[in-house]
């Protein structure tokens, strides 16, 4: 060896040598997260901490408000830009300097990786954190796979499947650069008018919080080299699904029994499952803005259930205490407010880092405080495997986006989350080749409506419409499709007229009408969020189409695409065939099609009462003994579709009740069983369904309360026995001092297929 190499040999080792000495412990991956974060944090300036509770919107976000608007002209007018007085030039030097550690909504993997790399020259190279609402799919963004949305999901009241996309959808945000998830939603949806019904699990806290937990677990649980997947975030803290008016961000006002029955126990499963983030809501509960409000988010979900995450505020629902709730005079003291009630993390932009470091400096809040917040952002980064790998690769990934697993999963969840809603004298499913010419119509036909809200426009190539399914499925068919405007409110009057006379020409109709929750035409959607209803019936001219055709007097089948339950009496009472599809997702339209022609046979169950009319609310399955003491004069009290309830092509009966035993104690279990036996001459799925009532309790309890069910297939003829366990945590609830106990007394057990007490088997048990 020469001089000269022996030179760089010894060079290069020391250069090893010394670097391997200076690489600080957190950047350590061999290191336990605890040791990492305790390291990191002993760097961190105030500035720096603070910064790491702030949350941006992406890049894109800002460029597409500034199109228009030149940088000086924004400087000069701040009503102008995304973020007043900030440009998206600005954004690099706000992250090098340290003082941004979150975006939300960035739209591709090279944004991310621009934003990671801004992170990369900050002083302490800490990672961003990337957070998108991948509610049922990745579908802000264009390309991945989109999934029905949670109520469909539910309707399908099978947890691994959701786990399942759920898994599928964290891979797809990794692969475009995002790390943390705004779902599960677990708002308990107990009135229709509110928009946002469709990105919940419905109005039972039992199946939401089965729901939920599967959607937490499949987003968080490891996967693919990652000891976390992608944050889930439990939201929105609390009951803004019940406010006045039932419109988004109304205040609610509800007793601290129904706060503590039907709208905290999704919470508390969230945290027992390990759901690492939570959001606050919009709204007010009982006069206290939710994020003001200490009560729900520290002495609640912090002390009294142990949530170990971070809490996320609402999209500018900070800076509104001060501006909408007027319980602050500013966002100072706006933020003081919030963090002093446990908030962690701001969504999003400027005013907040401000304001903290402030109150910091001036004594108002601790660092300790801000270092609890600061702890618990990072260990998650830690986590996720951030610091070690925060880039996207992006033609390696890319294989993970829209792939034909992924859409297979996407086609099993739509099958099974499609509600067939009446199918009078067996009408349904139709033969292939019977009909020779099918009328299909209605503005939800052929377009990307079945994609539901917090998607944004896809490729055309990447969605099947309902009518392309029924292409699909019986390709010999001549389908004469009548296309109506999807936005409900332009609908042309002339298209009705000429609807009921090709429908006259026709053997056989389909109608497809709902909602449309389209999120990129903000302006002309009807339901999703920020939508909401004064009435519950078809929008705009649906109605008189669906008639029309009917007037024809040809046979009708009525699809809905929908993303709240509908009141549409006219159509249970007329028309023969119905079904509720919700918003299956991208390749729901092709589900819609194998139903109707039977290649599927349909297993999905109502996670909502279907009322019959607005005046009917609040219409939930679980009320108390007193709440239909009296008949309306105009209407029966019944609904249109009790929760639970849904149609198959074959028939189940359901016999041979047993209990374990007729009396426990407070401590013992019991064990119920059911012989169910598939009657008819089709295999199918059915979802057997549990529910529970006290007899006689010190306070009011509900008529019915479900406990327990349990997916299971049977092939035509085939019996099985489904066992379910009732434990003594079940049969408890909060008594007049709201403390939970368990009250002796008799107990009845329900087990059907619905709701319905006429689809029940019933018997009862004590507990001494
Ligand atoms: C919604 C949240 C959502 C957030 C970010 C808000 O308007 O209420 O559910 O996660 O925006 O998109």
């Amino acid at each position: 060896m020469t001089k000269k190499i022996l030179l760089i040999v010894f060079l290069f080792s020391a250069i090893t040598v010394f670097s391997a000495e200076k690489k600080p412990a957190y950047q350590n991956s061999s290191l336990p997260v605890e040791e990492r974060v305790n390291d990191l944090m002993k760097r961190m300036t105030i500035e720096e901490k603070v910064g790491q509770m702030c949350q941006f919107v992406g890049l894109e976000h800002m460029r597409q408000a500034e199109k228009s608007v030149k940088k000086e002209d924004l400087l000069k007018n701040d009503a102008l830009g995304f973020y007043p007085g900030i440009h998206s030039t600005d954004i690099a030097a706000l992250v090098e300097k340290g003082i941004i550690g979150s975006f939300l909504h960035v739209l591709s993997a090279e944004e991310a990786n621009e934003l990671q790399s801004f992170a990369q020259k900050s002083r302490l190279k800490i990672p961003l954190l990337i957070g998108i609402d991948a509610i049922h799919g990745n579908g802000q963004l264009v390309g991945p796979t989109v999934y029905p949305t949670p109520i469909g999901q539910a309707s399908s009241w099978d947890t691994d499947l959701v786990y399942k996309m759920s898994q599928e959808t964290a891979s797809e945000m990794r692969a475009l650069g995002s790390q943390w998830t705004f779902t599960p939603n677990v708002d308990v949806a107990r009135d229709p008018r509110w928009g946002r019904v469709g990105e919940t699990f419905g109005e039972d806290p039992f199946l939401v919080s089965k729901m939920g937990v599967a959607t937490i677990k499949g987003l968080q649980d490891p996967a693919k080299g990652y000891n976390m997947n992608v944050l889930a975030c439990a939201k929105h803290l609390i009951a803004g699904s019940e406010a006045v008016n039932g419109t988004n961000s109304a205040p609610t006002d509800i007793s601290e029994r129904t706060l503590r029955e039907i709208y905290l126990p999704p919470y508390k499963a969230s945290i027992d499952a390990g759901v690492t983030t939570v959001m606050t809501a919009h709204n007010e509960i009982n006069g206290i803005p939710c994020h003001a409000d200490k009560r729900t988010m520290t002495d609640i979900l912090r002390n009294e259930y142990g949530f170990k995450g971070f809490y996320v505020s609402d999209w500018l629902d900070v800076i509104r205490l001060s501006t909408l709730h007027n319980v602050a005079e500013n966002m100072k003291e706006a933020s003081y407010q919030t963090v002093d009630a446990g908030l962690d993390m701001h969504m999003h932009g400027p005013g907040f880092y401000e304001s903290v470091l402030a109150l910091v400096k001036n004594g108002r809040i601790s660092e300790k405080r801000i270092d609890e917040s600061v702890r618990k952002i990072l260990e998650n980064k830690f986590l996720l495997g951030l610091f070690e790998n925060s880039f996207v690769i992006i033609p390696e990934q890319k294989k993970d986006i829209f792939n034909p697993n992924h859409l297979k999963t996407s086609l099993e969840a739509a099958q099974k989350s499609i509600v067939l809603l009446k199918n009078k004298d067996n009408f349904l499913p139709i033969s292939k080749g019977k009909y020779k010419s099918i009328f299909v119509t209605g503005p939800n036909a052929n377009n990307q409506t079945v994609n539901g809200d917090w998607v944004t426009k896809q490729p055309e190539e990447n969605v099947i419409t309902v009518l392309e399914g029924l292409k699909q499925v019986d390709p010999t068919c001549n389908f004469d499709f009548l296309e109506m405007n999807s936005i409900l409110a332009k609908i042309d009057p002339n298209s009705i007229p000429e609807a009921k006379e090709r429908a006259a020409k026709a053997d056989l109709c389909i109608v497809v009408v709902g909602e449309n929750s389209f999120r990129w035409d903000w302006k002309n959607k009807t339901c999703g969020e920020n939508v909401d209803r004064s009435d519950l019936g078809l929008f705009g001219l649906q109605q008189p189409l669906v008639e029309a055709v009917y007037a024809s007097g040809k046979p009708v089948i009525v699809v809905l695409v929908n993303g709240r339950p509908l009141a549409t009496e006219w159509i249970t009472n007329n028309i023969p065939a119905i079904i509720e599809a919700w918003e299956p997702g991208c390749m729901g339209g092709l589900a819609v099609a194998q139903i109707i022609y039977g290649d599927v046979n349909p297993s999905a169950k109502l996670p909502v009462t279907i009322p019959r009319s607005v005046g009917h609310l609040l219409h939930v399955y679980n009320h108390k003994p007193s709440h239909y003491t009296h008949e309306f004069v105009d209407s029966p009290k019944t609904p249109l579709y009790p929760f639970g309830f849904g149609l198959s092509y074959t028939s189940f009966n359901y016999d041979n009740l047993k209990l374990s035993n007729e009396s426990i104690s407070k401590t013992e279990k019991l064990r119920v069983s059911i012989d169910v036996t598939n009657t008819g001459l089709r295999d199918g799925y059915e979802v057997v369904q549990l529910y529970l009532r006290d007899k006689i309790s010190s306070v009011t309890r509900p008529v019915k309360e479900l406990k327990g069910f349990e997916r299971i297939f049977l092939k035509a003829g085939e019996k099985k026995t489904v066992n379910f366990e009732i434990e003594p945590e079940m049969l408890k609830f909060f008594d007049k001092e709201l403390k939970w106990i368990l009250e002796p007394g008799e107990f009845s057990v329900m087990v059907g297929k619905s709701s319905d007490d006429k689809d029940l088997k019933i018997k009862s048990f004590f507990v001494k």
